[in-house]
């Protein structure tokens, strides 16, 4: 219901391991299906019948938003269909509702990437030289998005999670040292490296300044299951989190490695 009692809820989500997960983690079963795919057109991602049930509850009563470290591509092989806007990229693009990026954001972030890019390749050579020095099974690759360097992404092919997190440690952590404003984050098979300004909170508060000019109040929910999630979810009236996550995990006390989930 939306009136001036019963302002419009916007449900701000990330995607993967929130709204579906992906085979490896949780194991289909008989009420799983496909939520998205490889670039080959595999099955890689499920969503089971609690994960569909919260998607269908928060669909009726709620506008959803997407918010998520996928690129263009890779959102488009996400098999849920959303009506609105999304924030792409860990905020590096936003979509408009008929899925155009919106031109004033994507102004601001070529002022905010550009300038990045060759810090990026840096970090991104050094974290392939030492896979390469160490022998791992792994990978290191600046994401682009339009011709645009929006962060370094690494994973290991076996999903050796240790190994990953040791790289981290070794390459980037002195890497950061000297390079203000850059950060990077590790949520199981993923370590990233984002660089200043790129961030899904940074874009959530430009979309929330459009949303709250065109609707005045609203109420806003923050979903997540990441600690790279957090910052965002913190900008919402309130937020939810899946169990047995790593934010989960968090919230309930649970002390284990930040890296693992
Ligand atoms: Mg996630």
């Amino acid at each position: 219901m939306t009136d001036a009692l019963h302002p419009p809820v916007f449900v701000f989500s990330d995607l993967d391991d929130t709204l579906f997960s992906s085979a490896r983690k949780r194991v289909p079963g008989p009420d799983s299906q496909p939520a998205a795919l490889l670039r080959n057109g595999e099955v890689v991602s499920y969503s089971n019948g609690p994960q569909r049930a919260l998607l269908a509850w928060l669909m009726r009563d709620a506008q959803l938003v997407p918010v998520t470290a996928r690129s263009v591509e890779a959102y488009r092989r996400v098999l849920l269909s959303f009506s609105g806007p999304a924030i792409l990229s860990f905020g590096g693009v936003l979509l408009d509702a008929a899925g155009q990026e919106d031109a004033h954001w994507a102004a601001h972030m070529l002022q905010v990437l550009a300038p990045a890019a060759p810090l990026l390749e840096e970090a991104c050579a050094l974290l392939q030289s030492a896979i390469e020095a160490r022998g791992l099974n792994a990978w290191a690759r600046v994401a682009q998005e339009g011709g645009l360097a929006q962060y370094v992404v690494a994973k290991h092919r076996e999903h050796d999670v240790d190994a990953l997190a040791q790289l981290g440690k070794d390459v980037l952590e002195p890497w950061l040292a000297a390079h203000a404003g850059f950060r990077s984050h590790q949520n199981a098979n993923n370590l990233a490296l984002l660089p200043p300004g790129l961030d899904k909170s940074a874009a959530l508060a430009f979309l929330l300044s459009r949303l709250r000019a065109t609707h005045g109040e609203i109420v806003t929910v923050g979903f997540g299951d990441s600690f790279s999630d957090a910052e965002f979810m913190a900008l919402c009236d309130y937020s939810m989190t899946p169990g047995g996550t790593q934010l989960g995990n968090r919230m309930a006390g649970r002390k284990e490695r930040a890296h693992a989930r």
